[in-house]
């Protein structure tokens, strides 16, 4: 029996080994890992043009930051060059600041040393600020044709435009512009507004009701080309 003695006490000990292995872990809640915040399944992609403008863009960044909403900035090089620190402030909260040439040119009219030039200058003067360089390039005027499209190929770009044009730049009034997006959105639209390249008074005051009517129905902001 004696001999015995340490199987049996061995067995017993292997028991309570496997017994403590599938026992629940004991947490205490503030050990629990938080949910993971809910994704929502609407969501658009508002993108600002033309900028970044010294006048606008802050009171549009604060806007966005209200509504805890993300944005897609295209920047024309030019206006970065002349801003930089608006640039850096869009990248630092959190927004995508991506590529709408040096100065504006319908691309389908340029050389290919022009055009390469338009693109790589932008691209320097966003990722001085940003430290990154923009995946994106929304041709000015929405202007593309085949060539363009394997001129942004080459170069690394993708095109982007949009789905909803809010019309602010015709500068139709504030309701007006509130109006034709909430008629025109859906789930994974692309919003056209403007930051830069005029007055946008008129984009500035319809933005807040845009952005609670847009959360109310559900929907999320996501930033594009990231
Ligand atoms: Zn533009």
């Amino acid at each position: 029996m004696d001999r015995r003695l340490p199987l049996v006490l061995l067995v017993l000990s292997l028991l309570a080994l496997l017994v403590s292995c599938g026992a629940p872990a004991t947490e205490s809640p503030a050990a629990a890992a938080p949910p993971p915040p809910p994704v929502p399944s609407k969501y658009v992609v508002l993108t600002f043009d033309d900028g970044p403008d010294p006048k606008y863009t802050p009171q549009i960044l604060d806007i966005l930051e209200t509504y805890d909403a993300k944005a897609t900035f295209f920047a024309l090089g030019r206006e970065v060059a002349a801003n930089p620190e608006l640039t850096l402030d869009a990248h630092e909260r959190g927004h995508s600041v991506q590529n709408h040439t040096w100065s504006h040119p319908d691309l389908r009219k340029l050389s290919a040393a022009s055009f390469k030039s338009q693109v790589e200058k932008t691209d320097r003067s966003i990722r001085e600020q940003t430290d990154s360089t923009p995946n994106c390039l929304r041709p000015p005027y929405g202007a593309v044709n085949s060539l363009v499209t394997q001129r942004a190929a080459a170069l690394g770009k993708k095109l982007m435009t949009w789905t909803v044009d809010s019309r602010d730049w015709t500068r139709p009034g504030q309701a007006a512009i509130v109006r034709r997006v909430l008629a025109e959105v859906r789930s994974g639209s692309v919003i056209l507004f403007h930051d830069g390249g005029g007055d946008r008074r008129q984009t500035l005051a319809a933005l807040p009701t845009i952005l609670k009517t847009l959360k109310d129905r559900g929907y999320g902001f996501r930033p594009a080309c990231g």
